[in-house]
């Protein structure tokens, strides 16, 4: 059973595993080739080689764990949490530590062996992010978790590992992670004082700025945040307030999954196809309990994204240290770049009218 414990510090939670715990010499070898595509377990036929589905999209009716699927969702082989099991919150003297309870599912986005998401179709991308929206209103039920982790790693760099199958991840938390209640508390004190969301106003800006936005849809808005990170930092928000990604529209969803391939189709062209992550930022599960009280106005303060981030650059020891990061590309030119990029225009897709929007 991994273990949850929090530095007393920061109050950051890490989890310790303490079975198949590595050596250092697990760390070396890490130039691993890809495997072969029919040791794929993610493709249309090698339905046995994973664990039972939780969910498919399956628009011809067939049977589960059967070809036939256009998104699959199934329990990841490498858990970082175990689903089974109760909490078990205690202390060991001063530290706080907990079972490593959590749900980690992989949605499978394509039955085709295709590598990275900008190579599907808008409609293959549709699919997968509504798998990701039911599966989170899902986990949501489970009262020991209070958030889902939604994220994509493309790229070993990134942390794909060997199988290059386009897929992505959701990870059920019973605790809130540190990143996301750093934002939460950052947007309640903006309304607070403001009494307006800081996205919203964000995304007024940058509309009238345009100098950071690549995309600006019927639905959502792509750009490259002021106070970027790493070069090419791209933010895919909802330009309709809305703190909780389970609750999109259906319009909303289209235009998100046309304006995310466009946007992987830009980074492939520009930055010939750079290993990437993508996560999402969503509110977390507010169900129940006393604690609402701490997030009472988060329906009107916070507001998802999507952040997506090229490995092109390594977090190293001032990093680390500090918490500051340091980007060799403005996120002004990081824009143009993507907005001027010519991506074939068989893979243009259509958005949408831009004056709905505004
Ligand atoms: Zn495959
Ligand atoms: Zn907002
Ligand atoms: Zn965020």
């Amino acid at each position: 059973m991994p273990e949850l414990r929090k530095d007393p510090l920061i109050g950051r939670w890490v989890i310790i595993a303490t079975e198949r715990a590595k050596r250092p010499v697990d760390f070396i070898a890490s130039h691993d080739e890809p495997l072969p595509q029919g040791g794929c377990p993610f493709c249309e036929g090698s339905e046995a080689k994973t664990a039972k589905e939780i969910f498919a999209v399956r628009a011809d009716g067939s049977a589960a764990d059967q070809p036939g699927w256009q998104v699959r969702v199934v329990p990841s082989i490498k858990p970082v949490l175990r689903i089974e099991g109760e909490l078990n919150r205690r202390g060991k003297g001063m530290y706080d530590v907990m079972d490593g309870i959590g749900a980690h599912e992989v949605i499978v986005e394509t039955p085709q062996h295709i590598d990275n998401a900008a190579d599907l179709t808008a409609e293959q991308l549709h699919a997968a992010l509504r798998a990701a929206m039911s599966r989170i209103a899902d986990l949501e039920r489970d009262p020991r978790f209070r958030y889902a982790l939604w994220f994509k790693n493309y790229g070993s760099t990134a942390g794909a590992g060997r199988i290059q199958h386009t897929r992505s991840q959701l990870i059920a938390t019973p605790v809130t992670p540190l990143r996301v209640k750093e934002e939460l508390a950052g947007t309640r004190r903006y309304y607070e004082d403001k009494e307006r969301c800081l996205i919203c106003d964000l995304l007024r800006q940058e509309r009238d700025a345009q100098v950071r936005v690549v995309m600006d849809s019927a639905h959502i808005m792509a750009l490259c945040p002021f106070a970027s990170r790493f070069p090419f930092e791209l933010w895919l928000v909802p330009k309709r307030h809305n703190c909780d990604f389970a609750r999109m529209q259906p319009e909303e969803l289209g235009d998100l999954a046309a304006v995310f391939k466009q946007i992987l189709s830009r980074l492939k062209t520009v930055l010939d196809d750079p290993p990437y992550n993508a996560l999402l930022h969503t509110a977390p599960f507010r169900r129940q309990r006393g604690k609402i009280g701490r997030w009472k106005t988060i329906e009107e303060d916070y507001h998802w994204h999507i952040e997506l981030i090229p490995r092109l650059t390594r977090v190293a020891g001032f990093e680390w240290g500090s918490g500051f990061y340091i980007n060799p590309t403005p996120p002004e030119e990081s824009a143009k770049y993507l907005r001027e990029a010519d991506i074939d225009a068989g893979e243009h897709v259509e958005t949408g009218d831009r004056r709905q929007g505004t």
